[in-house]
């Protein structure tokens, strides 16, 4: 997974995620988008198919934006669950 910096926030979610490519598209361009608030969802680069994941509105601390980009990874993970193969997950706009 590569994350491009986009605010402070996003330093503290891990870059070590590997996820399935699109199962609609196929595609392998697959991205973890983001706000300035911790809530995270997935997108396809290639058809714009997203997931969310859980908003966690409280604090915005850093452990928020973790367990919100999770969650966000998760949700696509279960969706795509049938896929066999993984890629790596890139960083939003
Ligand atoms: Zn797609």
């Amino acid at each position: 997974m590569e994350i491009k910096k986009k605010g402070a926030s996003i330093d503290a979610v891990p870059t070590d995620e590997a996820v399935f490519p699109c199962p609609f598209c196929g595609s392998e361009d697959i991205q973890l988008q983001h706000t300035w608030t911790a809530a995270y969802w997935v997108e396809c680069g290639g058809c714009g198919a997203e997931v969310s994941g859980e908003s966690y509105p409280g604090d915005r601390s850093e452990n928020d934006h973790i367990l919100a980009a999770k969650s966000a990874i998760e949700a696509w993970q279960k969706r795509t669950h049938r896929q066999v193969r993984t890629v790596p997950l890139k960083a939003g706009r």
